[in-house]
C-alpha cells in the first residue's frame, strides 16, 4: 500500500493519498487545500485518483475537493447527513479566515455498509456521527489501518460545540464502533500525531471508563 500523510492548509488537516502500487489506482481523502502538493505527490507515484473521500464537512477537510475534481475527474463521496455543513461552507470561511471555496458539488453518499477501494485496498465507511453528523471513519481491515477524520486523536476527540455536533453521538460512536477495532489499529487523525486504538482505550481521558 502506498500511504501518503500530509498537513494540508491554515489548520493542517491530515490528507491521505491511499495508493496501488500495481494498478497505480488512488484515492485522496480530505483534500482541504494544498491541491498543488497533493497532485504533485499523485505525480510522484504515478497514481490515477479513483476517488475524493471526504470525512465530514468542515472547510479544512473539503476545502479543495472542487480543485482536485476538476484535475482528476474523481468522484467526491461524503455522507449525505454534512450537506447542510456544506451548504454553510461561506459561514465556515469566515470562522477560520480562510477564502470561501466556493460550491462543493458531491457526487455519491456513503455509510456504513458500503465499501471504497483504491486498486486491491479496500476501506470499510463508518459512519460516526458527533463531531457532525455526518462524520465518517474509513478502515483498511487487512492492513488494520483507520482514517479517523476528526472524530478520535491522539490524547483527545473530536469538537462537538459546532453546528451538528453532539457529545452524547460522539461518545456512542467511539465506545461502540472504534473501539470495537483490534488494538493494534493504526489511527490517522484528522489533525496531529498518528496513534493506535490500544494506546487511546488506555490513555485518552474521553475514552478511560471509570
Ligand atoms: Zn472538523
Amino acid at each position: 500500500m502506498i500511504h501518503e500523510i500530509f498537513p494540508v492548509g491554515p489548520l493542517q488537516c491530515n490528507c491521505s493519498i491511499i495508493g496501488d502500487e500495481t494498478t497505480r489506482e488512488a484515492m485522496v481523502i480530505d483534500p482541504g487545500d494544498d491541491i498543488n502538493d497533493i497532485l504533485e505527490t499523485i505525480r510522484k507515484h504515478n497514481l490515477q485518483v479513483k476517488q475524493i473521500v471526504i470525512t465530514h464537512a468542515h472547510i479544512d477537510h473539503v476545502g479543495g475537493a472542487m480543485k482536485l475534481r476538476a484535475v482528476t475527474s474523481a468522484p467526491i463521496l461524503l455522507n449525505e447527513n454534512d450537506y447542510a455543513l456544506l451548504n454553510m461552507l461561506d459561514a465556515q470561511a469566515d470562522w477560520v479566515g480562510m477564502p470561501a471555496p466556493g460550491k462543493v458539488e458531491i457526487d455519491q453518499s456513503v455509510t456504513t455498509g458500503q465499501t471504497v477501494s483504491a486498486g486491491a485496498h479496500t476501506a470499510q465507511i463508518l459512519h460516526t456521527p458527533g463531531h457532525t453528523e455526518g462524520s465518517i471513519c474509513l478502515y483498511f481491515a487487512p492492513e488494520k489501518k483507520l482514517i479517523a477524520g476528526d472524530t478520535l486523536f491522539a490524547g483527545s476527540i473530536g469538537r462537538t460545540d459546532l453546528p451538528g455536533g453532539s457529545m452524547q453521538k460522539i461518545l456512542r460512536s467511539l465506545h461502540n464502533t472504534l473501539l470495537a477495532l483490534p488494538d493494534e489499529t493504526i489511527v490517522v487523525p484528522g489533525h496531529g500525531e498518528l496513534t493506535t486504538i490500544g494506546e487511546e482505550r488506555d490513555t485518552n481521558p474521553f475514552l478511560i471508563r471509570r
